[in-house]
């Protein structure tokens, strides 16, 4: 008896490994975005989580294989968001959410963002500060408990006191203690050092600070540096102890300088870039993750009476259109671009407009698609198993109607999206 069961166990073994379906993409045309070029008429052959073959040509299925026919879409990598705030979204009652909301309901509405973010094509996310709900968040997508895209979060965000990212601005001393290291908030190289610990602690895959004062934070001064030279150099010093990039929120000049001289790997925004700033940039092959949707969608609201505070509305003014041309300068100038957007400071799953806004602003299609594919999986380190579609990488790949090398705006009307291997749109 106990023999019977046993080569039954083995033969169901190997009848199931005998029948691991694979899947085979035909896609009409194919973007290599490692090369920079397309192919048409090209086979992705996926099995479990991995593509196994690239080939020219349709393949032709064998046995119980799947044929998903994109013959008539342009098929490319899953597309990372290099900023976003998967916690939240921009409304009208946003401040006073902040005394409503305990973490679980934070935790409902960023199980929302995570899915329209996902079936919007964006298969790989970096979140740039939120509660620690983000962390949870990327624990359970990983798990295949809800859908979303892979998270690369930074916890909470690091910023000082009264900065961009003090979660108790503006808020009555009654109801909030000075804030700690815990909550992010530091005020010297020491509290840095620990809060990037602390950040390590509770999980976080990056870490993100706040160099300059910010738009939407409620406080009056959007561009000057917040943080020392000091603080910075010992937050990315010890970051990379642990294996981190920092992300650096930065709009004025001087603290865009600060950060990029300290080594950080991205700065978020550059509003206020200089041409001294631009060479900083240069020099330390500093990133720009330029989020120009985050910019005119601040303008645009800041014109609705009532849906900012009076102290935001100044700041959104003035800010929100001068990043579209900042962006061209810089990339004109030859600093190096990744795709961001600030979602979450816009609605969630629109993120494909900044394509729009980066060849408006003089980028060619094919390198704003590299933003947000090759350069994203190298900056995450995980380019041997993302940002391009080849042999023996994660199956994340997504397809639009038409041709966005030819018209970016369908970078909007993405209609097929596989992660890891799992089909969530078709
Ligand atoms: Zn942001």
């Amino acid at each position: 008896m106990k023999k019977t069961l046993l080569s039954l166990a083995a033969f169901m073994l190997l009848g199931a490994s005998a029948v691991a379906q694979r899947t085979i993409l035909h896609c009409g045309t194919f973007i290599d975005v490692s090369k920079g070029t397309t192919q048409s008429q090209v086979s992705i052959i996926v099995e479990g989580r991995k593509i196994t073959a690239v080939e020219a040509g349709y393949t032709a299925p064998k046995g119980s294989d799947k044929v998903i026919d994109l013959k008539a879409k342009t098929v490319m990598p899953g597309l990372t968001d290099m900023h976003v705030h998967i916690e939240g979204e921009t409304s009208k009652d946003q401040l006073i959410k902040r005394y409503q909301f305990n973490q679980a309901d934070v935790a409902f509405e960023a199980v929302r963002n995570a899915k329209v973010t996902l079936l919007a094509g964006f298969t790989s996310v970096r979140d740039l500060g939120g509660s620690g709900v983000n962390i949870a968040l990327r624990n359970a997508i990983n798990k295949g408990v809800v859908q979303g895209p892979r998270i690369y979060t930074a916890g909470r965000t690091i910023a000082t006191t009264g900065g961009h990212g003090d979660p108790t601005n503006a808020l009555s001393e009654n109801y909030t203690p000075d804030p700690t290291m815990l909550s992010g908030i530091i005020n010297s190289p020491e509290e840095g050092r620990k809060a990037v610990r602390q950040r390590y602690k509770e999980g976080s895959d990056c870490i993100k600070i706040t160099a300059t004062g910010g738009v939407l934070s409620i406080a009056k001064n959007g561009k000057a540096p917040q943080f020392t030279d000091e603080e910075i150099k010992a937050v990315v010093e010890t970051a990379k102890d642990y294996g981190f990039h920092v992300a650096a929120h930065a709009h004025g000049a001087e603290g865009i300088k600060r950060a990029a001289r300290a080594g950080v790997t991205t700065i978020e925004h550059g509003t206020f870039m200089d041409d001294e700033a631009i060479e900083i940039m240069k020099k330390n092959g500093t990133y720009l993750v330029a989020t120009i949707l985050a910019g005119k969608t601040v303008a645009d609201s800041a014109k609705v009476p009532g849906y900012y505070h009076p102290l935001v509305v100044p700041k959104a003014l003035e800010t929100g259109p001068l990043i579209q041309n900042m962006f061209a300068k810089a990339y004109k100038a030859g600093v190096k671009i990744a795709f961001g957007t600030d979602s979450g400071v816009s609605l969630h799953g629109l993120n494909a407009y900044e394509f729009q806004y980066m060849v408006e602003a003089g980028m060619p299609a094919m390198e704003a698609i590299q933003s947000a594919t090759v350069v994203p999986a190298k900056i995450l380190g995980v380019e041997k198993d993302l940002g391009s579609l080849e042999a023996g990488k994660l199956a994340d790949i997504i397809a639009t109607d038409g041709n966005p090398l030819q018209d970016i705006k369908l970078m909007r009307k993405v209609s097929f999206v596989m992660k890891d291997g799992v089909v969530y749109k078709q």
